[in-house]
């Protein structure tokens, strides 16, 4: 199917790996040049070179901490204060305990994975909407739907962006901008086997064996790959998704056990 997004830019944050990088990589197979981000350099022009050289189309990097003004400055100056789609994305908070986040943990979630998005969105959806034209998708989480314990600080600030998005997407769809969130269930990157390795730890067993159970714990029996995320992403950004207005869509295999 051909997405008719061809010839469009693209801000992809947090994007040198993993779900960001799908999403960069399915953008760029369609035709859309693209400005990602991530902190490391090094990896970053790695990868915007490897996408630029497969799909030849123009990426430009921006090493810079995308939940810190600085950084969203930076690269907002890469794109010269516009873009046609934006792909929200940062690292996720911490895993931990309820009892024992004080205040600035709170506000350091809610920075990085609610306040930047909703700045990023603010900067660019105007220009969106003057020209008649915008894709916004936001990478939260399965967490947003179906609570995960240890990653309360997740929880919280994921869920204020929904909200956010819930409301300020009906008011732009009628400009032709469309904005919508993607929640990653459990994928294959980096995070999870992060995260894999918090559960060898907590269960006493091996990380391969903590990978075993939550994987035999989704319908489809493995983890998520980035492709499979960015071909989500992609279609959202399409302009056949031109009817998908504030939507949360899971891409989790089927783990979260609901009829709706
Ligand atoms: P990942 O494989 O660890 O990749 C994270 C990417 O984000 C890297 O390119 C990293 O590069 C960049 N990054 C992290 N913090 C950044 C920052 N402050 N500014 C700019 N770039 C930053 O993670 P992932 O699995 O793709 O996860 C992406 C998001 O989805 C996270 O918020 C995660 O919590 C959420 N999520 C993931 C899963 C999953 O199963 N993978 C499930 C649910 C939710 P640098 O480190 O060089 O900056």
């Amino acid at each position: 199917m051909d997405l008719g997004i061809t010839g469009k830019r693209a801000l992809v944050c947090a994007a040198s790996k993993g779900l960001g990088r799908g999403c960069a990589e399915a953008l760029a197979a369609e035709g859309v040049s693209l400005v990602i981000n991530a902190r490391g350099r090094d990896v970053l022009t790695q990868t915007a070179w490897e996408i630029a050289d497969r799909y030849k189309v123009e990426v430009t990097p921006v090493a810079a901490d995308i939940t810190t003004s600085e950084g969203r400055e930076k690269v907002l100056e890469a794109l010269g204060g516009q873009a046609d789609i934006l792909v929200n994305n940062a690292g996720g908070p911490p895993p931990g305990n309820w009892l024992d986040w004080d205040r600035d943990d709170f506000i350091r979630a809610i920075e990085g994975n609610m306040l930047s998005a909703v700045s990023l969105m603010q900067a660019l959806v105007p220009g969106m909407m003057e020209r008649g034209w915008g894709r916004v998708v936001n990478i939260t989480s399965a967490a947003v739907r179906a609570p995960i314990a240890q990653l309360g600080l997740s929880n919280t600030a994921r869920t204020g962006l929904t909200g956010f998005v819930a409301g300020v997407s009906r008011q732009v769809a009628g400009k032709g901008v469309c904005i919508n969130n993607l929640l990653p269930g459990l994928h294959d990157t980096d995070r999870a086997t992060a995260l894999d390795t918090g559960v060898s730890q907590a269960q006493g067993i091996t990380v391969a064996e903590a990978r075993a159970r939550r994987e035999a714990a989704i319908p489809t029996g493995r983890y998520g790959r980035a492709e499979d995320f960015g071909a989500a992403c992609a279609f959202l950004c399409s302009q056949q998704a031109r009817f998908i207005v504030g939507q949360n869509l899971m891409l989790d295999g089927g783990a979260n056990n609901a009829t709706i």
